[in-house]
């Protein structure tokens, strides 16, 4: 992190900013409570439910790794990268209380040869890329050190 930028969200209101404690924001139906991130605005993705209503949820800021590899190829949206493309670690994490699966970049510096299937991971914030006058943020999981 340089000093003098403004930090901005690389995507807004997908999470918080908070440099402490970030946490992605997902929404939960108040009808059958299935959590959605990105976050669901128009109808309940539950075939079981008729829900249309949702409220804004601070999700998980740990999880278990799922899944994870050496990204060599640009993901799809709605994931945000850089531009050009630059390969990274990726890695797949259930979140440890709504036990859905979100995708991120690991922490800058962790060795996907150090990783276990399994392993907890918590939320961190990151540079994506920034210009003369931005940080713009993203989260990545970052593995918690016993
Ligand atoms: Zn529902």
């Amino acid at each position: 992190m340089s000093k003098g930028k403004t930090q901005v969200p690389a995507i807004e209101g997908w999470f918080t900013t908070d440099r402490d404690a970030p946490a992605l924001l997902g929404s939960r139906c108040t009808t059958c409570g299935t959590y959605f991130f990105p976050k669901e605005s128009s109808f309940c993705r539950n075939p079981a439910c008729s829900g249309t209503e949702f409220d804004e949820v601070p999700l998980s800021r740990r999880g278990t790794l799922w899944s994870f590899t050496d990204n060599r190829y640009q993901p799809p949206p709605p994931y945000v990268s850089a531009d050009p493309f630059v390969p990274y670690a990726v890695a797949a994490v259930e979140l440890a209380e709504e036990h859905m699966v979100v995708l991120g970049q690991l922490a800058t510096g962790t060795d996907v040869a150090d990783l276990h299937v399994g392993d907890e991971v918590e939320l961190v914030l990151d540079t994506l890329h920034e210009d003369d006058d931005h940080e713009y943020l993203v989260w990545k999981w970052k593995p918690v050190s016993a």
